[in-house]
């Protein structure tokens, strides 16, 4: 680390502020070091890995690329590869930035949004889907894809599979969809416990709250690296959202700021109260 880098580290040790990119990192040595194979979505899904620790690791990629970029930077220094999922948008679809990431062994996802492009109708959502995926094919090979998820609109982005077959346009798997069965981690909201995650959520854990248990505990990044190294969980799904993860200053609580008006948003409309219901 850099002497720079290593003071701000010191300081944000001190405030012990949480998503940072140097608590990102004390989270990918956490996985290095207590012996978690880490693979991409893809590979998870194509694979059948045997090992007896396995952490599948996702980045939804909604705005802030440079954030993106960082973190793909960080992990490639751990040997690390993991999925990026891009929102089809002028602030994300870049495709010198969206190669770079891929150039370093990372996954190129599509982040799709298209029911909620096409206000619920499944027809001009197919078709958005289609010519969207094009774009993202033509920079990097596209396997998998993760439903974009906004708390404020009606759709839910991956009901669009309930009419048509994502495996009809050479897709493996959806983020979501194609899993079952592993403790699931996300840091919607500003905090890794089930609150405010309105539509992150695997649809194998609605019917019942089992898939939950662990996610209502962990309520820092701390939290889940303590749990990672205690060896209770053989296998974890992580997603981070890169554009809350920052080391300056003025970033940090901007996007602090941000989460908890989204957060109070929700709170005020009724939404993310899954948690409490189970
Ligand atoms: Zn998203």
């Amino acid at each position: 680390m850099e002497n720079e880098e290593k003071n701000r580290f010191q300081i944000e040790k001190r405030m012990n502020r949480d998503f940072t990119l140097n608590k990102y990192r004390e989270l990918c040595i956490a996985l290095c070091s207590h012996g978690y194979t880490v693979c991409t979505v893809a590979d998870y899904l194509e694979n059948h890995h045997s090992e007896e620790k396995i952490v599948i690791l996702r980045h939804d990629v909604d705005r802030k690329l440079q954030h993106a970029v960082r973190m793909a930077e960080i992990e490639h220094e751990f040997g690390i590869k993991s999925s990026y999922y891009f929102r089809y948008n002028k602030s994300v679809f870049n495709p010198a930035s969206i190669q770079r990431i891929a150039d370093k062994g990372h996954e190129v996802g599509y982040h799709y949004e298209t029911l909620d492009k096409a206000k619920g109708d499944y027809k001009i959502a197919i078709r958005i889907f289609e010519d969207e995926l094009v774009k993202f094919r033509e920079i990097a090979e596209v396997k998998t894809i993760c439903m974009h998820g906004n708390p404020l609109t009606r759709w839910l982005n991956r009901d669009l599979w309930k009419e048509y077959d994502f495996r009809d346009f050479g897709i493996t798997g959806e983020a979501f969809l194609s899993f079952n069965d592993i403790p699931y981690f996300s840091d919607t909201g500003r905090t890794w416990t089930n609150k405010h995650k309105v539509k992150d959520y695997l649809p194998s854990a609605e019917p019942d709250c089992g898939g939950y248990e662990a996610g209502n505990v962990l309520k820092c990044t701390d939290d889940l690296i303590i749990l990672l190294a205690s060896g209770r969980i053989r296998s974890a799904y992580i997603l981070t959202h890169p554009e809350r993860w920052s080391n300056g200053s003025v970033e940090w609580v901007i996007s602090h700021s941000m989460d908890m008006a989204v957060n109070l948003i929700k709170t005020v409309f009724g939404l993310g109260e899954r948690a409490q219901r189970c």
